[in-house]
């Protein structure tokens, strides 16, 4: 019978892509392998995820894809997007029989050496015991985050109150010193469904038979030692880490083609190193007002900037879009004559850019980011310093991390309500594009570009721990 691995990624566009990624990566070892994913349909606009499943069966023959059944949730968890963590559970828990079901039809054609599962899809290693498979999370985020969501029970158990009510400092190993208030969203209220959910992931974890994580030794030092000598799990065996990072999307992008986008050919105008890209990951929205704010300070600081601008949110709390996103009308939501004043200096697009590309072009020179995961390693891998403008998930997290730690972004300062001003727009861009400070993030950018490079490298510490972690698989351990 043919080998398999199965991977089982969450409905989060970010997250199948660095999945399928990884894919791409472990047929470059082993060809020959039949790679299955279980695709989780949820019950809003996925064009997205289908088109890109569909470029990337195209492209892919080997990866064979399975639609788990749709499930239509009641119509409260529908209605807000405020419940999109605790939905996105649901679904997930509505999928186990499906996974199991689809687990032994595989099993019927090949042998499955190993099921790979999201990090929020954790609580399905029952089922790969059940079914006596090798299972491993696949952390599509970095060290430091999975540092936390390890430490969690340990947290739950130090402290009666929800991080959102604690004003303190949280020591996670391997963490910079960490504000409550900066804990990943699901984490903040520990009486939400999100966060027993969360828990109970993480309390299941020990299980896996080892952790794949989207990062590299030299750029998570502190937090990969910190996991890896198990003090992120005080209380059980800490299964073996590979590190198999950056994996970034090469994919042509699936909503246009990057080669033609038009951004690019403007991007080819102008000046190397100039331009300030605005990207806030694949669901990342503002109100009107904070992207009139935007405009403002982006026109104020003089610089270049290349800007992707999405229909605003009505909720200004919330930064978070799911389904269809129309395309803005831009002489309505921006400040009168903004595109004309500032027509050759900057572009503006409409709902999404080819990031990959952009943060690979000559002529960016900064990024404002939500850093989400991809957004940071693609910036990293494109040696461009950041701005770090956190808006959902582990962002806020990230921020700490990415600013603190590594020193590759500066951090973008919002009000208590999560409100930008224009002025600090302005002044942290001029901050990173002429200032001695911004030179010093560049500079520390450039030097983790060369280590992520190095470490994909034959010989280089990401390659070694995939071959390692192959190896595994076919039952050789080292
Ligand atoms: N992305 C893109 N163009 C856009 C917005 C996002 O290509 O206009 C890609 C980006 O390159 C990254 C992914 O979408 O690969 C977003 O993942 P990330 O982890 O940064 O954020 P998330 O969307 O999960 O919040």
């Amino acid at each position: 019978m043919k080998e398999a691995i199965v991977f089982y990624p969450a409905p989060l566009i970010g997250h199948l892509i660095s999945i399928v990624e990884l894919c791409k990566l472990i047929l470059t070892h082993q060809p020959s392998l039949s790679l299955h994913m279980l695709i989780t349909t949820p019950p809003y606009d996925t064009s997205s995820t289908s088109n890109y499943i569909s470029t990337i069966s195209a492209t892919l023959p080997s990866i064979t894809f399975h639609n788990l059944p749709t499930f239509t949730p009641p119509h409260t968890l529908l209605s807000s997007t405020l419940n999109h963590e605790t939905l996105l559970f649901h679904l997930l828990h509505h999928n186990h029989p499906h996974i199991h079901q689809t687990l032994i039809s595989i099993s019927k054609t090949h042998t499955i050496q190993a099921l790979i599962l999201d990090i929020l899809c954790s609580q399905s290693l029952s089922i790969a015991s059940q079914l006596n498979l090798p299972a491993y999370i696949f952390v599509p985020f970095g060290a430091s985050g999975f540092s936390s969501f390890l430490y969690l029970p340990t947290l739950h158990d130090t402290y009666n109150k929800s991080f959102k009510e604690l004003n303190i400092f949280l020591n996670i190993p391997g963490v910079p010193p960490m504000p409550t208030c900066d804990m990943p969203k699901p984490m903040l209220e520990r009486n939400d469904e999100s966060y027993k959910s969360l828990l109970n992931c993480s309390l299941a974890a020990p299980k896996a038979a080892g952790y794949i994580v989207n990062t590299f030794e030299a750029f998570e030092a502190s937090s990969i030692k910190a996991i890896s000598n198990g003090l992120a799990l005080p209380n059980s065996f800490t299964p073996p880490l590979y590190c198999v990072g950056p994996i970034v999307s090469t994919t042509t992008n699936q909503y246009q083609n990057t080669c033609d986008h038009e951004c690019l050919r403007w991007m080819d105008s102008q000046p190397s190193k100039s331009v300030v890209f605005l990207c806030f990951g694949s669901l990342g929205v503002f109100s009107r007002e904070q992207l009139r704010e935007i405009a403002l300070g982006l026109e104020k600081s003089g610089q270049r900037f290349l800007w992707v601008v999405r229909n605003p949110i009505n909720d200004q709390n919330h930064n978070l879009a799911l389904g269809i996103q129309e395309d803005p009308d831009l002489e309505s939501l921006l400040p009168k004559g903004f595109l004309d004043r500032t027509k050759g200096k900057g572009l503006v697009v409409k709902n999404w850019a080819p990031q990959v590309a952009v943060l690979s072009h000559n002529s960016v020179g900064g990024f404002v980011s939500h850093c989400g995961w991809n957004s940071v390693l693609e910036a990293v891998c494109g040696g461009v310093p950041m701005i770090a403008w956190p808006l959902y998930a582990e962002q806020r997290f990230n921020r700490v991390v990415v600013v603190e730690a590594m020193e590759v972004a500066l951090w973008m300062h919002e009000n208590a309500a999560g409100f930008v001003a224009a002025s600090e727009v302005e002044e942290r861009v001029r901050e990173l594009m002429e200032s001695e400070r911004g030179k010093q993030v560049r500079i520390r950018v450039g030097v983790a570009k060369d280590e992520a490079k190095a470490a994909l490298m034959d010989g280089g510490s990401s390659h070694v721990a995939l071959e390692k972690l192959l190896k595994s698989w076919n039952g050789q351990v080292s």
